[in-house]
């Protein structure tokens, strides 16, 4: 057992962890109980069974009647896999960088041979669609435009509908794709309806199941495209995914357990219904908002752009962000994530998505709090958590 520290208030207790990163995220523990049972014959019959339901509930959480492939990997096997089979060499395509993982996009695509145009716009914000038109009318023949549903190095939520919009008029050969690893489940998305050729997601966010398997679902015009496209694939080939699933199978050995895992927290989501699970998004996300700006941190994002499943924010002038979060993690047991890529130590970011409650907001922006008064800057006790539990209240918290 690790040794527990002195300054602890943790007692013998170093494991209880409130893990509140945006991703892997808390799983529940009817998921991790489903993960404990045998293994079956993923060429068998209650495989194929298992596969079909679980494809249904992603088919029903993107709002797409098309086919997702479920893929062994993490979320970035998902990005690699929209490039692998809709990029071909040369292809000039637009990547809306606004933080981290639209970067990735851009560095796998370069990988698979993409000409990749960028359109970097402010990390504090989304992508403007007025100017992604103009971006669009000044590069002709771009046929893949990248773009991320939610940054989660920044916290910020694009608008994907009218991002898409765009696309659709500016560049109607374009296909737009989009990352929705962390947004799916926590934030509006509806594929068909909103004209996406291409959703990729995973099971580690909002999901709340571990990692282990990413989602990739192409529209109609996406799939003629993996019939064009002359990319180098092998593992991550959608075709051939979708031809095994005619046969209710993956054409190589899946991640079994996490597919188990997968069918028992996609129920959950289901039993709680889409409408109140965004809900509780919006108030977790509005309640860490209130609560850390009432205890002197400075939100990265506006109101306008403010992700509902993680949140960035700077600590009070004069504070090292680092400090904040070791204290929070091995005196009060509460783990936040820092910066990526040119925020690295500059940011705290909080996770809230998946299985998290307005409860666990409460402890989180306490712990927040309670590591700057143990860092000597001084914070009225509860300033925070007043905040946050306020937006609870005036949410309906009190009346239930
Ligand atoms: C977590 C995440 C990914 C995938 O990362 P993996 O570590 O490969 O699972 C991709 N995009 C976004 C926005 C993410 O939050």
């Amino acid at each position: 057992m690790a040794k527990v520290q002195s300054s602890s208030d943790m007692g013998v207790f170093p494991e209880k962890l409130d893990l509140r990163i945006p991703g892997p995220t808390p799983v529940p523990p009817a998921v991790l109980r489903a993960m404990s049972r045998p293994m079956i014959n993923h060429r068998g019959p209650e495989f194929a069974e298992l596969l079909g339901r679980v494809t249904r509930r992603l088919q029903n959480l993107m709002q797409t009647e098309q086919y997702v492939a479920i893929l062994t990997g993490s979320g970035t096997a998902g990005m690699e896999a929209a490039c692998a089979n809709l990029i071909s060499p040369g292809d000039p395509v637009l990547v809306l960088e606004g933080g981290v993982f639209g970067q990735r996009w851009g560095e796998i695509a370069q990988a698979f041979g993409a000409r990749v145009h960028r359109y970097e716009y402010p990390w504090e914000t989304g992508a403007d669609p007025d100017e992604l038109a103009r971006r669009l009318r000044a590069t002709p023949g771009v046929k893949v435009v990248f773009a991320t549903h939610n940054e989660s190095s920044t916290g910020v939520l694009n608008d994907i509908e009218a991002l898409s919009r765009v696309v659709r008029e500016a560049a109607p050969d374009a296909l737009l794709v989009v990352d929705s690893v962390s947004g799916l489940g926590g934030a509006p998305l509806a594929m068909d309806a909103w004209g996406i050729d291409a959703v990729v997601s995973a099971s580690q966010k909002c999901i709340m199941a571990p990692p282990g398997m990413a989602f990739v679902a192409l529209s109609e015009r996406a799939w003629r495209r993996v019939a064009e496209s002359r990319a180098p694939r092998f593992y991550l080939d959608l075709a051939a995914h979708r031809r095994l699933y005619e046969k209710g199978q993956t054409p190589w050995t899946p991640a079994v357990s996490v597919l188990y895992a997968l069918d028992e927290a996609l129920a959950l989501m289901e039993a709680e219904g889409a409408e109140a699970r965004l809900a509780r998004h919006r108030l977790m996300r509005d309640m860490v908002r209130a609560g850390l700006a009432a205890a002197g941190f400075e939100l990265m994002v506006q109101e306008r752009w403010a992700s509902p499943t993680v949140t960035a924010v700077r600590p009070p002038a004069g504070v090292d962000v680092e400090a904040v979060r070791r204290v929070a993690r091995q005196e009060l047991g509460v783990v936040f994530s820092g910066g990526q890529g040119k925020l690295s130590g500059q940011i705290l970011r909080v996770g809230h998505m998946g299985y998290a409650t307005p409860m666990d907001m409460v402890g989180a922006v306490a712990a927040a709090e309670m590591a700057l008064m143990r860092l000597g800057v001084p914070v009225s006790p509860g300033a925070g958590v007043a905040a946050a539990q306020r937006v609870w209240v005036e949410a309906g918290g009190a009346r239930r």
